[in-house]
């Protein structure tokens, strides 16, 4: 299964992405854990990226497109993957699609999360992140209005909607239900 989780800042995209990819048997990717992972090892990628995730800003693609290429090719990721966090822009959409054809692959799956925005702000409140403070989640949401929204329409014909409130584990079935449904239609 090649996967995508697209939802807005708080959706819960981290905790579903980790009982998933348990579930589906595939590797986690999450591009804001690969960045803070660069930032905390100090590497030159980490010092490039860390003002962007600082402010709520999406790292610039020459920098993201790279990271996802090279983990992407990663063995363990050659017969599936979820990942959570990318694509965030038609553009890096596109790049993916790129890379997957190269390789003779395609995404099987758009997952979105949805959720109310007091309701994800106020899950942000509570984690307690560096870049949780009450500006920076604001504006994580304005860069996702405008930025990563517009992917659904790109992705409409394999996206799936999984309303994302309620307790992890019932999200979680609905997801797995929603991904079997798509699977029987695809044949
Ligand atoms: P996340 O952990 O998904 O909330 O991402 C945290 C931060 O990492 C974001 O606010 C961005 O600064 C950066 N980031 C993560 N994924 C991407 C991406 N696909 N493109 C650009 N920046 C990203």
């Amino acid at each position: 299964m090649r996967l995508v989780l697209i939802g807005p800042p708080g959706a819960g995209k981290g905790t579903q992405a980790a009982v998933l990819s348990e579930r589906l048997g595939v590797p986690h990717i999450s591009t804001g854990d690969l960045f803070r992972e660069h930032v905390t090892r100090r590497t030159p990628l980490g010092r490039e990226a860390q003002r962007y995730l600082d402010t709520g800003e999406l790292v610039p693609d020459h920098v993201t497109v790279g990271m996802v290429r090279e983990r992407l090719a990663g063995p363990d990721a050659r017969h599936g993957f979820l990942l959570d966090g990318f694509p965030r822009t038609v553009a890096q959409a596109r790049e993916l699609t790129a890379i997957l054809g190269a390789a003779g692959t395609a995404l099987d799956a758009v997952l979105e999360l949805t959720a109310p925005e007091d309701v994800v702000v106020a899950r942000l409140l509570g984690r307690g992140r560096p870049d949780d403070t009450e500006d920076v989640i604001r504006h994580r949401q304005r860069v996702y209005r405008h930025q990563t929204a517009p992917l659904l329409a790109h992705y409409s014909a394999v996206l799936l909607t999984v309303d994302a409130v309620g307790p992890v584990s019932e999200i979680t079935a609905r997801a797995l239900a929603g991904l079997s449904d798509a699977e029987r239609w695809a044949g």
